[in-house]
């Protein structure tokens, strides 16, 4: 027998401190860049945890973080649940009564925020419930005026904590790390906790060779928020590595994100379709050396075919297309070629990377249509469903639970095909699917066809109520400059590429299309301003 020593998050910061004290974190402030070397982080994330413990924090509490993507969240990402915490990281994009919502429910005993993010939660604090101190994280050394209290400054919990604090040694590898809470369609967000254990196995299948391969020698940025599914895992995975860590701080714009690439020589950078599609957009009209990038990793909606053979063909940058959610850690399935498939024509291997990918190792996926599994014919639709150690197996305290989590598995509501080679594709969302005539139509499929003509920017197709068809798909188009294509030409080009009931009923220009707080197109908000649209006309 083996030694079951726990799979616990302490000794990720402890390794990155041990054998990585000169490899650096890269923030970037409002005012400029911050580096710090592991060494100090390693230092300040004991201090946090001190101060965090004379707070009152205790094992098992609940530490929320509203905050984006910088050295303090990092150190906040390690000292809460390395002393036995819980880390709960809060959507800021999220309106004011959910975010109530959350924090209430997930019961936080102690806000870590930002000082962008004080006016937002003195908006809820009158029905905050368990909350007992504000800690803010900022540049300045006053805190700014607030009507939050008690108060405290973040700087000066690192100040005033022991650097001899050590981790306790008690905590079990099944022990809740963190939280995250995940929109619904409809009510309010659902929480998914993750154990030490499923984070650090996730970490390890990032750096699995095949999968992420994140790796000491990567300057790897998460664009990602930190607040969204972990960033990913990165910040987990980027410190037990000792892997340099490019955090891009508030507001940032493609420029920025350009900026940075090309200033810090990022190697490896993961964020949401919109980012690369604006990232993109960026490159056109101004020059940066991004050749540094080993790869983009590319996840949390389809991402466009155009895109992948943009960042490829122009810019020679491999382009990782992967597939997760808040419930798996996230990452699921990557895109990468077999070796047999290396040698095929690019246009074929485009279309394999095109899907989401194969399952990575340790975790275990079906693919359940009308009559059971489908087969693996990347024809046959039906709902993923997914099951593994980084794999949710409720939500918190939701009596939603009952409707995805069935015989120990997640279902995942995405509609998807699997091909003879076990790449899965995903369809749709099941609640965004068109189903015209009893048939269904894949919205994204149209979408990355519309994406593909040089003309557009982004698109995004709804479906409409339909009194014959049931619903019929109409697209939504921003064009890179307006006037560029007419309607015609751009069904035109389409036409050849669809069954003639797949085209869309009409196609709309729209000046933006509406994001959802991680920056996936709002389909719920485009449809019904698509409704309003069409009836005007
Ligand atoms: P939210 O529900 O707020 O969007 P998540 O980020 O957890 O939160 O979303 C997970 C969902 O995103 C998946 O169920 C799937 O529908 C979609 N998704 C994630 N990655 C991809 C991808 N590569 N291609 C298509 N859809 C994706």
């Amino acid at each position: 027998m083996m030694m079951a020593t726990p799979l616990t998050m302490t000794q990720m910061i402890k390794r990155a401190e041990k054998y990585f004290p000169k490899k650096q974190v890269i923030s970037r402030t409002a005012n400029g860049i911050d580096r710090f070397t592991y060494k100090q982080i390693a230092e300040r994330t004991r201090r946090l945890a001190d101060s965090l413990q004379k707070l009152g924090v205790q094992k098992g509490d609940k530490v929320g973080t509203l905050a984006w993507n910088h050295h303090r969240h990092l150190e906040a990402y390690f000292a809460i649940p390395c002393s036995g915490a819980v880390l709960h990281t809060i959507n800021i994009r999220l309106a004011p009564q959910h975010i109530t919502y959350i924090i209430n429910h997930a019961e936080d005993k102690v806000l870590l925020i930002d000082s962008d993010f004080v006016p937002l939660i003195e908006q809820c604090k009158d029905e905050l419930s368990s909350v007992k101190a504000y800690v803010i994280m900022t540049d300045d050394k006053e805190l700014p005026e607030t009507t939050l209290s008690p108060v405290y400054h973040y700087e000066q919990l690192i100040e005033q904590g022991s650097n001899d604090y050590q981790y306790p040694e008690d905590i079990d590898e099944n022990d809740p790390a963190g939280m995250c809470y995940t929109s619904a369609t409809t009510g309010n967000p659902k929480g998914v906790v993750y154990s030490h254990r499923g984070i650090v196995l996730h970490s390890m299948a990032l750096g699995m060779a095949d999968s992420a391969a994140l790796s000491e020698k990567d300057i790897a940025m998460a664009v990602v928020p930190m607040f969204h599914a972990n960033a990913w895992g990165l910040p987990f995975a980027g410190v037990w590595f000792g892997t340099t860590l490019v955090m891009p701080g508030p507001n940032f714009t493609p420029k920025i994100l350009a900026e940075l690439i090309q200033q810090e020589k990022v190697t490896f950078t993961a964020g949401v379709p919109t980012i690369w599609l604006g990232m993109l957009k960026e490159l056109e009209e101004k020059e940066y050396d991004i050749s540094s990038l080993r790869a983009v990793l590319c996840g949390g909606s389809a991402a466009p075919k155009a895109v992948i053979r943009a960042f490829e063909q122009k810019y020679n940058i491999p382009f990782m297309h992967g597939y997760g959610m808040t419930e798996t850690s996230p990452l699921v399935v990557i895109s990468t070629l077999k070796s047999y498939q290396e040698d095929l024509p690019y246009e074929e291997r485009l279309d394999i990377r095109a899907k989401q990918g194969i399952l990575v190792p340790g975790l275990d996926i079906k693919v359940v249509g009308k009559d059971g599994e489908v087969p693996w014919d990347g024809k046959e639709m039906g709902e993923l469903a997914i099951r593994g150690p980084w794999i949710a197996s409720e939500y918190y305290k939701d009596e939603r639970t009952k409707d995805a989590f069935r015989d120990g598995w997640l279902y995942t509501g995405d509609v998807v095909t699997i091909d003879e080679e076990g790449f899965i594709k995903i369809v749709d969302r099941t609640k965004d699917l068109i189903k015209s005539g009893g048939e269904w139509i894949s919205s994204v499929d149209l979408e990355n066809a519309l994406m593909a003509h040089e003309a557009v920017f982004e698109a995004a197709v709804v479906a409409i109520p339909h009194e014959k068809w049931q619903e019929r798909p109409v697209a939504c188009v921003v064009l890179k400059q307006k006037g560029q294509v007419t309607k015609e030409e751009l069904m035109e080009f389409l036409t050849p590429q669809f069954a003639k009931w797949w085209l869309p009923d009409d196609i709309l220009f729209l000046d933006e299309i509406p994001k959802t707080s991680v920056g996936k197109f709002l389909k719920r908000a485009l449809r019904d301003e698509v409704q309003v649209k069409l009836q005007k006309n």
